[in-house]
């Protein structure tokens, strides 16, 4: 699918690596934007580049670690030198470990929202404070969870963190729409990448289940029958990065083939 809605957009994406944010990645080259990408697994990150090649738009790529706020100013400031100013910033990195609630300690919950909350804030913060000097109607997207409002089990520090996302994302809305820009989040269901594979192996364990079986509940629970691919949440992702987008704003918009409804 190509077009060329981000034909003049210059977009960050966090967590590029593998999963949903390659998936966003090649949808938003495959709409003509030119990209940054930010990640800490380098060799991965370089394989998503080389996918970003063969569609032909320019992409660079940073080691930034999102929870650490003078690597990402200093990513940011690079993006901007390379690429110039910043239209668009995808917030996808981030991390889960399925743990129960007695099980589950202090470093846990510091983990989750390091990574998760204050990663999504640095990288906003740094992003639309270059909007903003540029006078650019920017577009924010800040990839939260269904597990926001219909957690599993053993997602109690990871589920309070993508609901911290959602409320993030409703000030930012507020805060930064005087200025023109979007702050929208997404809540996806479950879909196939890297992440979902530890999940599903860690939940098998704990059920003492097979994989598979849990896998089978899983689709069961989603109204189209089938868990997500990448490139799905990076449709969405493209309309809300495009002039199309222009007017949403403070949404959680939820992408999970029915799983809330059922
Ligand atoms: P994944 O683990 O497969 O990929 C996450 C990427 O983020 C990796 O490349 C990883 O290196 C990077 N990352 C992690 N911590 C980082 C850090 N501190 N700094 C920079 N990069 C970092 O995960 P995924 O399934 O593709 O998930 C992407 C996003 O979507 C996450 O925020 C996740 O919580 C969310 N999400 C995923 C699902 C799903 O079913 N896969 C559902 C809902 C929400």
């Amino acid at each position: 699918m190509r077009d060329d809605r981000l034909s003049e957009k210059h977009v960050v994406i966090t967590g590029a690596a593998q999963g949903i944010g390659r998936g966003i990645a090649i949808r938003a080259a495959e709409a003509g934007a030119s990209l940054t990408l930010f990640d800490k697994k380098v060799d991965e990150v370089e394989e998503t580049r080389e996918l970003i090649q063969e569609v032909g738009t320019p992409v660079q790529i940073f080691n930034v670690d999102v929870s650490n706020r003078s690597e990402v100013l200093k990513g940011v400031n690079n993006a901007v030198e390379n690429f110039g100013p910043i239209h668009g910033l995808v917030n996808n990195a981030g991390i889960q470990e399925a743990i129960p609630l007695l099980e589950t300690v202090n470093d846990d919950f510091e983990d989750h929202f390091d990574v998760n909350v204050k990663g999504v804030f640095h990288c906003a913060k740094f992003v639309v404070q270059q909007m903003i000097d540029e006078n650019i109607e920017g577009s924010i997207v800040n990839i939260a969870s269904i597990s926001a409002v219909k957690p599993y089990r053993s997602q109690g520090a990871y589920a309070a963190s993508k609901a911290a996302v959602d409320a993030l994302t409703t000030v930012m809305s507020k805060e930064w729409g005087q200025h023109g820009i979007t702050a929208n989040s997404i809540n996806p269901g479950t879909v196939e990448t890297p992440m979902v594979e530890e999940w599903l192996e860690q939940n098998a364990a704990q059920l003492n289940v097979t994989e598979e079986e849990f896998l089978e509940d899983v689709r069961g629970q989603h109204t189209i029958g089938r868990i997500g691919q990448p490139h799905e949440i990076g449709n969405v992702v493209v309309l809300l990065l495009s002039d199309e987008g222009d007017w949403m704003t403070g949404e959680a918009i939820t992408i999970d083939g029915g799983f809330t409804n059922e």
